[in-house]
């Protein structure tokens, strides 16, 4: 096995299969690792490191969300099922040949620089195998390893991560406490209502909520042609979500301490039509556990059978030594999520979340990272390269995140944009 002069991708799920895209576009030899047996990464909910449940939808409608260059078919619904999106990524990568590129049930265990190469290590068949390459490409995903809270006392019910649920009937008949309020906490207590016994959901903060459909329209397809700065948009788009959601406070939800879009909304029209029913009850962030009664921060308690913590993923780079990534606290500060500001042999992809970047934000990260290598095979230089050795923020467009490891590589969509595509526009120059 000759590698020497290829890029080891490392992933096959929508990121993956935007980077092997462009790569074969530009013709930069590489090879894809990937740890299941086909491409399509958390959206296959039988894959290994699936964190995917059978009622998940889109979150985002899919023009938003699909690659420009291969609209999802028309019969396919405005917020497909996670196994349109499946066979979606499927049909990408046939159409694309892409699936020649990769290895399937092979796990990349460790990538190690050795001179000027990489020494990769991956297991495959049950046998361990390694070879050098020219350099790493990291598109393992972002919300795959569980981000499990430490509680005090012990739950004798069943205590499980979302990344475990799978099916709603592992509610049935059980009285269950959903902590935290993400998309998929919403998605899921929504699941919880419906197949439970009775369904309470903790919160430690306020969220805004936003409606997945107006006018009768995906929500995030209305409004977006006009461009409106963020002291004007924010308190425009409050008062159209007072007006569709009202105010979610008087069903309990805590109200936010943030402003609208320092953190993920919520999109979900389920969860305030049920709170608005009696069907699910907001709890203050829990205390302890005293077996199987929960106790809150208010003094209050419930019993419960099940206890589901929707409390988020932790970026996690295992094969990867964390003094190659230039970590800064919860996550690595690379140019634009996915470039070393030293390395030119070190990239990671998919580190990277704005409300509405869908994976046309990807596929744009991946061409410039494409479009990056070709120029150094080339030419051998880039002023890109002075820019991002020259020290960068990240693409906040100015707006005060909350600290959360959540929102540590959350960008603004249009400064983040922006800035890859003038990035991808001087790189086509260059050529
Ligand atoms: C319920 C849910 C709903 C969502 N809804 C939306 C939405 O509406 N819109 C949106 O834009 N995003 C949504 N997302 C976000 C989702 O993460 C992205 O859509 C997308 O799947 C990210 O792609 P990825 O390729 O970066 O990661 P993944 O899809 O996680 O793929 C990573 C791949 O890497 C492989 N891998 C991991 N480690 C190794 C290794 N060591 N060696 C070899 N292979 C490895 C895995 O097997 C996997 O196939 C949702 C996520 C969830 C969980």
């Amino acid at each position: 096995m000759d590698y020497a002069e290829k890029y080891a991708l490392i992933g096959a799920g929508p990121m993956g299969l935007a980077a092997a895209r462009a790569l074969s576009k530009h013709a930069v030899p590489f090879q894809g690792f990937e740890l299941n047996s086909d491409v399509g990464g958390l959206w296959d909910i039988d894959g290994p490191r699936s964190t995917m449940y059978e009622t998940a939808h889109l979150i985002s409608s899919k023009t938003m969300t699909e690659f420009d260059e291969f609209p999802m078919k028309d019969e396919v619904a405005e917020y497909p099922s996670h196994r349109d999106v499946l066979a979606y990524f499927r049909d990408f990568a046939r159409h694309f040949e892409l699936y020649q590129h990769y290895r399937f049930g092979a796990e990349v265990l460790s990538a190690v620089p050795e001179g000027e190469a990489w020494r990769v290590t991956w297991r495959e068949g049950g046998e361990e195998k390694n070879a050098l390459f020219k350099g790493i490409l990291a598109a393992n995903g972002t919300l795959s390893e569980p981000n499990m809270p430490a509680f005090e006392g012990k739950f004798s019910g069943e205590l499980i991560h979302a990344s475990e649920y799978r099916d709603p009937r592992q509610f049935a008949d059980k009285r269950v406490l959903i902590i935290g309020a993400g998309n998929s906490g919403c998605d899921i207590a929504v699941d919880a209502i419906h197949h439970g016994k009775n369904c309470d959901i903790s919160l430690r903060r306020g969220y805004y909520f936003v409606p997945k459909y107006v006018f009768g329209k995906p929500a995030d397809t209305v409004g977006g042609a006009i461009k409106l700065p963020m002291w004007l948009k924010r308190p425009i788009d409050k008062w159209l979500l007072s007006w569709f959601v009202g105010d979610p406070q008087r069903y309990g939800f805590p109200k936010p301490d943030y402003k609208l879009y320092e953190s993920h909304p919520i999109v979900n029209s389920m969860i305030l039509f049920h709170a608005g029913h009696g069907d699910i009850t907001v709890r203050k962030d829990v205390d302890r556990f005293e077996g199987d009664t929960v106790w809150f921060k208010d003094g209050s308690n419930g019993d419960y059978d099940m206890v589901l913590c929707a409390t988020g993923y932790k970026l996690h780079y295992p094969y990867l030594d964390k003094g190659l990534l230039n970590w800064q606290r919860d996550a690595p500060h690379l140019y634009l999520n996915c470039m070393h500001p030293e390395r030119d042999d070190l990239f990671v992809l998919g580190m990277v979340e704005a409300s509405g970047l869908g994976w046309q934000g990807r596929a744009d990260q991946a061409e410039m990272v494409a479009l990056y290598l070709a120029d150094l095979q080339s030419s051998g230089a880039s002023a890109l390269r002075q820019r991002k050795q020259a020290g960068f923020e990240r693409a906040t467009g100015g707006m005060g995140y909350i600290d959360l490891p959540r929102m540590a590589y959350y960008v603004d969509k249009r400064t983040y944009l922006a800035k890859l595509h003038s990035e991808i526009k001087a790189l086509r120059g260059a050529k």
